[in-house]
């Protein structure tokens, strides 16, 4: 089977994880610090908090940001569930804004148009808005910031797919038009510790924060305390906190990865370019990037023919399934998902969103995919079209 997504692993990061476990820090030691330096000079980012996954990043990004029971956090319905997940933790309440339907990312108009209708009706306005950079390509996040200032919300970038791209040449992660970004290093992402995750800020208040409810809450810097020490032993719990740190093992793996990121996002935009280049001409519609952009092309997502009759899109899967072509759906729509219509959502409430899971295939896509394997991906595509 060819994968969607895997990782690209070398013997560089075999020996960095072998020497952290002859090390005397299998946690909590030097590769960590080292792991999120190597992301702040990628990103551009003043401070970077590494954790054990992405969702936890998103988790304590709402928490430092003061998310509570009664607040609301508006996502895009096209993500994966962690995006709205983080405010249900932190008991606050979740709506989404509808995507665009060329980039499949949300629609910043869309988004504006609801904050408009929202405020005229005297209706509670979004805490924190959280964009996702769908497949790796950035969203239009200058007008998001525009809207986050007049209507007074937080901006957590959900960057997961999108490490290594950027807009007008701005890495994405360098929280220019945000207050926090967010990363995932899940193997199939675009680097991999394994699990992990790491959110970015320039707010140096706010690294704090989440450098504390990563680890209980609990502070150790002397500079910080409440109370006056009362020696080298002590420590303060000063909020309540979690143990979502990442291991040395794990940022080892990571400070390898950071090396290769540009070469691995090259290499994912010449697939993607060659994938536009061989699909071009059969009934499908392929991604599209804005020419400001730069995408990470975490995923290679085309649609499927929509004039054609209902069930394309499960006849191609299944086809290419059967071929051993891993392809994936990237996303049923969040607010279709049970957990969502048992809070009141429905189909209908977010047509294009709703669309796109019912049109898209995420072809296969990642750095050590060969021209050769490529050709077969095509091929074999082109084979199941014919087939229906
Ligand atoms: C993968 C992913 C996450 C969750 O990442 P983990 O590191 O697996 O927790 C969150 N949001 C999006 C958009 C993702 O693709």
């Amino acid at each position: 089977m060819i994968p969607y997504g895997r990782q690209s692993i070398g013997s560089e990061e075999v020996s960095a994880v072998k020497r952290v476990l002859e090390s005397d820090f299998l946690t909590q030691g030097p590769c960590v610090p080292q792991f999120e330096q190597a992301i702040c000079d990628a990103v551009g980012a003043e401070h970077c908090v590494a954790v054990n996954s992405a969702t936890s990043a998103l988790h304590i990004a709402c928490l430092a940001l003061g998310l509570k029971e009664g607040d609301e956090v508006w996502t895009t319905p096209n993500t994966f569930v962690a995006s709205a997940n983080c405010a249900r933790l932190c008991g606050a309440s979740v709506d989404f804004v509808d995507i665009c339907e060329h980039t499949w990312n949300l629609d910043a108009v869309l988004l504006g148009q609801k904050l408009a209708d929202r405020r005229s009706r005297g209706l509670p306005l979004p805490k924190i808005v959280i964009p996702v950079h769908f497949s790796g390509q950035p969203t239009d996040q200058e007008q998001i910031w525009a809207l986050a200032k007049e209507f007074k919300f937080h901006v957590i970038e959900d960057a997961s797919h999108a490490i290594g791209a950027s807009r007008n040449g701005e890495p994405v992660g360098s929280c220019c038009y945000s207050d926090i970004t967010v990363f995932s290093f899940h193997p199939v992402k675009i680097v991999t510790t394994a699990e992990g995750g790491a959110a970015c800020t320039n707010d140096s208040a706010l690294a704090g924060r989440l450098d504390t409810l990563r680890s209980h809450g609990i502070v150790r810097d002397e500079s910080r305390f409440v109370h006056v020490s009362k020696g080298p032993w002590y420590y303060e719990q000063q909020s309540l906190g979690l143990n979502y740190r990442m291991t040395d093992l794990q940022a080892a793996l990571g400070v390898e990865q950071m090396k290769k990121l540009s070469g691995f996002v090259e290499r994912r935009n010449e697939l993607a370019l060659q994938y536009n280049e061989k699909l071009s001409g059969l009934p499908l519609i392929l991604p599209t990037v804005k020419s400001e952009n730069y995408s990470a092309f975490h995923l290679y997502p085309i649609h499927v023919d929509a004039t054609q009759a209902d069930g394309v899109q499960g006849e191609l899967f299944s086809r290419l399934r059967e071929r051993h072509i891993g392809v994936q759906v990237h996303y049923l729509a969040v607010h279709l998902q049970p957990y969502y219509r048992q809070l009141g959502f429905g189909p209908g409430d977010f047509p294009i969103a709703e669309r796109h899971a019912d049109l898209t295939v995420s072809l296969p896509l990642y750095p050590t995919l060969t021209n050769d394997q490529q050709d077969h991906v095509v091929d074999q595509l082109r084979r199941s079209l014919d087939a229906s």
